[in-house]
């Protein structure tokens, strides 16, 4: 009994090493970096604002480069690039800035179905960053059009993955076209203009 349940024990563990090595080779086989790459990808956009909130007026500027967000799953391997400007409004409030959003997401034409990198280049997005509190009275003073964000106050941080996503968001085209897609549109569209203009020669008004 003792005897068989050894070797039983024994055969798991075997089991186990050959297990946990074709596991090792799959990785290194289907992922030359891979894998690696994927988890080493940057995510992170939090700003620590507490030095802020002291000094009224303050202003920082922090470059983003190569920022990835699980919000935008077809962006392209070089990431979200953009520059933060963060300004002290009050001990309350904070005015936020982004300029030269770029990005470039992996897209279907929707005239052609083929794939092609689309290029996003938002010049310039702006967002006001408050405690919660202060937001709930913000909503009472009427709808401003001002996009605001909440401070995180335990940790004296703001999270800025939200304002980027929305910026590249509100800047998504209606429908997404590939170069040659649009290029043939929009001279196709010349021609239309031109036969329209000419046609209204044509009509006689009584
Ligand atoms: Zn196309």
């Amino acid at each position: 009994m003792k005897d068989s349940s050894w070797k039983k024990k024994d055969k798991v563990i075997k089991e186990k090493i050959v297990k946990e090595k074709t596991i090792k080779q799959k990785i290194a086989k289907t992922s030359p970096g891979g894998t690696k790459e994927h988890s080493l990808r940057d995510k992170i956009f939090k700003i620590k604002i507490a030095d802020l909130l002291n000094e009224t007026g303050r202003e920082d500027q922090i470059v983003f480069d190569h920022k990835f967000s699980d919000q935008l799953l077809n962006l392209n391997d070089e990431g979200i690039t953009w520059t933060f400007v963060i300004q002290s409004l009050d001990t309350n409030s904070l005015l936020g800035t982004l300029t030269d959003v770029t990005a470039r997401f992996h897209e279907i034409c929707d005239s052609c179905r083929a794939s092609f990198l689309r290029s996003v280049d938002i010049p310039l997005y702006t967002a006001r960053f408050v405690f919660e509190d202060e937001a709930i009275k913000e909503k009472e003073l009427a709808e401003s059009e001002e996009v605001v964000f909440h401070i995180d106050p335990k940790a004296e941080t703001i999270n800025i993955e939200d304002m980027v996503v929305q910026s590249i968001f509100l800047n998504d085209p209606f429908v997404k076209r590939c170069d040659a897609c649009t290029k043939r549109l929009e001279s196709v569209d010349d021609e239309e203009d031109l036969g329209e203009f000419e046609s209204k020669g044509n009509i006689i008004f009584s």
